[in-house]
């Protein structure tokens, strides 16, 4: 069965195209810089021969796009299905999906109703992943859409991990709670750690460390995430490239009150001014580390500041799970810092993690453990591939 998987944003459409049979990728690409005088699809297969198109087109809209990739992928020289009937699911990455879907959903009227009430809460997605419905619909017309939603795996939290202590009426009118996002990936490695783990899945307690240029941890409890530490927004909790994560709440007001900030301002600097950016000036972490290197102060104050705030959540996250049977790293800092890994870990003996200097350096390709014999929980890299377990889910719910 082949499963198309779609992950649309407001000017790009990223996909890969997978064999189920085997999780084999057939194909995959991004179309780019959608309305904008350069765009662009690059599109590679699995096989070698065709390894590689780009081409450089006008691509004014998100139908057109989706109309380059159908051709591309059922092109007779190079395309690798003959048409768009071999295509029996097409899954949807969708940001939101609020508190009406904690599951994959087949996508209907109503779901894309609801997807578009709850544009206030992800206006800068739901609107694209929208987009990518409607055009899917139309050059795909005998694939079941389906809905992923990245919010869905944090659903299971329980309401002391997603209300804030507000009133009650900004919950029960408004919706005010914590959503978490990172939801996919999250739920792809905690399962893939449960997995390794020589123990019955419900038993289990685990956290999940997504570090990438957005960040967030999940704790996870018999399979089921019992708390996250993004909230209502992708800005809370951990520090990131350019948001700032936690803060006390009063420095928005203080921000407006006494240093006259505009709230459009205050939100810019909080999401795209802050973090490593905000620190150290940059949000890469490969520089950053690069700068700390050579003994750059403020390169070395963003490290530990961002250290620091990982190693509070998972002590955190050890307490309310009130067990620890592994952590996993996961995402582009994640699973390629050995720096970063060793540094969060330092000096977590007292939750039983220890780490293995020498596995840490090199984990290979794959699940790899990388504590010692001796660790009483493990420590894990595990690489996320949030496409795979959209194209999963999407068989789920074709399935049943
Ligand atoms: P992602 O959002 O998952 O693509 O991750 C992007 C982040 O991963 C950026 O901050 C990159 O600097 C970081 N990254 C990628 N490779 C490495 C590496 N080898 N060492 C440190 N950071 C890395």
């Amino acid at each position: 069965m082949k499963i198309l998987v779609i992950n649309t944003g407001s000017s790009s459409i990223k996909y890969v195209l997978f064999e189920m049979t085997n999780h084999q990728v057939l194909a995959k690409g991004l179309v780019d810089r959608i309305g904008e005088a350069n765009s662009s699809l690059t599109n590679s297969t699995f096989i070698p021969e065709v390894n590689k198109t780009r081409l450089e087109t006008s691509i004014p809209n998100h139908s057109e796009g989706l109309e380059l990739v159908v051709k591309t992928l059922t092109d007779p020289q190079t395309g690798i299905i003959k048409d768009t009937n071999e295509i029996m699911a097409v899954g949807h990455r969708v940001v939101h999906g609020g508190e009406r879907f904690s599951e994959p959903v087949e996508i209907d009227k109503d779901v894309k109703a609801k997807i578009k009430e709850l544009i206030a809460l992800a206006p800068l997605h739901n609107p694209s992943n929208l987009e990518g419905i409607n055009v899917a619909e139309k050059f795909f017309p005998n694939a079941k859409q389906i809905a992923v939603f990245d919010t869905a795996f944090h659903q299971s939290m329980p309401a002391k991990s997603f209300r804030y202590p507000i009133p009650n009426r900004l919950y029960t009118e408004e919706k005010i709670r914590v959503y978490g996002m990172h939801g996919t990936s999250h739920s792809y490695v905690s399962m893939q750690l449960i997995s390794e783990l020589d123990k019955p899945a419900k038993e289990t307690s685990v956290i999940s460390i997504h570090l990438g240029n957005g960040c967030s941890m999940a704790a996870v409890k018999g399979g089921q995430c019992i708390d996250t530490s993004m909230g209502l927004s992708p800005l809370a909790g951990l520090m990131m490239g350019t948001r700032s994560g936690d803060l006390d709440p009063a420095v928005p007001f203080y921000l407006g009150t006494t240093v006259g900030m505009s709230l459009p301002d205050i939100d810019k600097m909080l999401n795209k001014e802050s973090g490593l950016k905000g620190i150290a000036g940059s949000n890469d972490m490969r520089d950053v580390l690069e700068k700390r290197a050579a003994g750059d102060e403020n390169a070395t104050l963003a490290i530990d500041m961002y250290v620091q705030r990982i190693k509070k959540y998972i002590g955190a996250y050890a307490a309310e799970l009130g067990a620890l049977d592994a952590i996993a790293f996961t995402a582009g800092i994640g699973e390629n810092s050995a720096q970063l890994r060793e540094l969060v870990c330092e000096g977590m003996r007292v939750l039983g993690l220890e780490l293995d200097l020498e596995k840490n350096k090199q984990p290979g390709p794959g699940n790899q453990c990388i504590s010692t014999e001796n660790s009483v929980a493990q420590i894990w890299v595990i690489p996320t591939n949030e496409e795979l377990e959209i194209a999963i889910q999407s068989e789920r719910v074709i399935s049943t």
